[in-house]
């Protein structure tokens, strides 16, 4: 089949790889000039383990099986990686409450390598932390996801399949069993596809509401929820992943690491109405605090402003955690057509499995 895949992030390039290997004669359509300048290179890095989320989610199911997946990926095409393992602290007695809770639910989704230790034994791990308690999560880890996406690139390029940059799809109508796609940008025009995925991000809804006969009630509410980083500016003090508990849209300020061993500290959670990639520096004082809860060792005056992302959340604040939305044609009623919404966190660690199913609803 003739294959559009809209978007070269992450996801989309995880699929278009996925079926460029299934045989298929692949197109991945990006506005910008390259590949992963969306929510792809606004995010922690992080290879998650797969605690939080509901069993039997696609969240769970897909980072479980994709975090195992982009190992061997990262493995296979020598893409820098870390297994570095994580702690997720409990300060307090209510804290390990929750801490109990997430490793009952990283159990039951089958993620390995978890145990609970008390806080003497996370002090040993980590001197400068304070806690009473910790989820100690082996399979954590941390990858660079630019290099992870030129791997991909690679691939899907050796398939035969091609990336076409500043070419963003405006329009899409179904005729004669095939997708007339419109294009516009530098080789503006129209052109037929047998099926098409819409991994546009933070575009996938827009992009929905321009296919034609797209039921509108099937277009799914697009909340922003902003992740702000901010920089440490001294010697790092952690060599693991250190995770406070879970917060409403997010899962709480925490210490992440590149692969230089740098220290950064985020996300947190701003609820914006529109896209801004600006971080204002008065968030500080709120980090500070949240940090020190489990490093009163941060000293004053060395967080500085860093990046920020923007999660394409399908669900508000105070709303239970939507899961990600695969909308295939029991959705929409539309033949050979994949949008999918919400791919937010861990859409990096989910990608390679997340594109298996995807490839799975296109039918030759
Ligand atoms: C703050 C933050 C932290 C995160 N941390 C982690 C983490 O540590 N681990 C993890 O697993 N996940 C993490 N995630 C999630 C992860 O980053 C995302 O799930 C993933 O990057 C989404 O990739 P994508 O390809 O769907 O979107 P994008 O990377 O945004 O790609 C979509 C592309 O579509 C293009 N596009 C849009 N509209 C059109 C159009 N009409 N025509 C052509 N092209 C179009 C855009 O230009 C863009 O390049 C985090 C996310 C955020 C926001």
């Amino acid at each position: 089949m003739q294959i559009l895949v809209v978007g070269a992030g992450v996801i989309g390039l995880a699929i278009a790889r996925s079926a460029a290997l299934a045989g298929h004669d692949v197109t991945v359509a990006e506005a910008t000039g390259g590949i992963g300048n969306g929510v792809s290179s606004r995010n922690s890095e992080v290879i998650h383990g797969g605690l939080y989320y509901p069993t039997g989610s696609l969240r769970a199911r897909h980072s479980t099986r994709g975090r195992r997946m982009l190992y061997d990926f990262c493995a296979e095409h020598d893409v820098a990686h870390r297994k570095c393992g994580k702690l997720v602290v409990a300060t307090n007695a209510a804290e390990v409450t929750k801490v109990e809770a997430i490793l009952a639910q990283g159990r039951a989704n089958g993620v390995e390598g978890l145990e609970l230790i008390g806080g003497n034994a996370a002090r040993a791990m980590e001197a400068e932390l304070s806690c009473v308690g910790a989820l100690w999560s082996s399979e954590s880890g941390i990858i660079d996801s630019h290099g992870y996406m030129l791997a991909l690139w690679g691939e899907l390029e050796d398939c035969g399949s091609m990336i076409a940059f500043e070419t963003p799809v405006e329009r899409m109508s179904p005729a004669a069993s095939r997708w007339q796609v419109q294009f516009g940008g530098r080789d503006a025009g129209v052109v037929a596809f047998d099926a098409v995925v819409n991994a546009a991000g933070l575009g996938a809804q827009a992009l929905a509401r321009r296919i034609d006969g797209y039921p509108a009630d099937k277009v799914p509410p697009l909340v922003l929820a902003k992740g702000n980083y901010f920089g440490f500016t001294g010697k790092a003090a952690f060599s693991h992943l250190i995770y406070p508990t879970p917060v409403d849209g997010g899962l709480g300020v925490h210490v992440t690491l590149d692969l230089a061993g740098r220290m950064r500290f985020g996300p947190d959670v701003e609820w914006i109405d529109h896209e801004s990639y600006t971080v204002d520096p008065r968030r500080a004082d709120a980090f500070y605090e949240r940090i020190r809860s489990y490093w009163p060792g941060l000293p004053d005056g060395t967080l500085v402003p860093d990046y920020c992302g923007i999660r394409p959340k399908l669900s508000g604040p105070g709303q239970p955690q939507a899961d990600f939305m695969i909308a295939g044609e029991s959705v929409h009623r539309l033949p050979q057509l994949v949008c999918l919404f919400g791919i937010e966190s861990p859409g990096l660690t989910s990608s390679l499995s997340l594109a298996e199913e995807v490839v799975g609803y296109l039918k030759p």
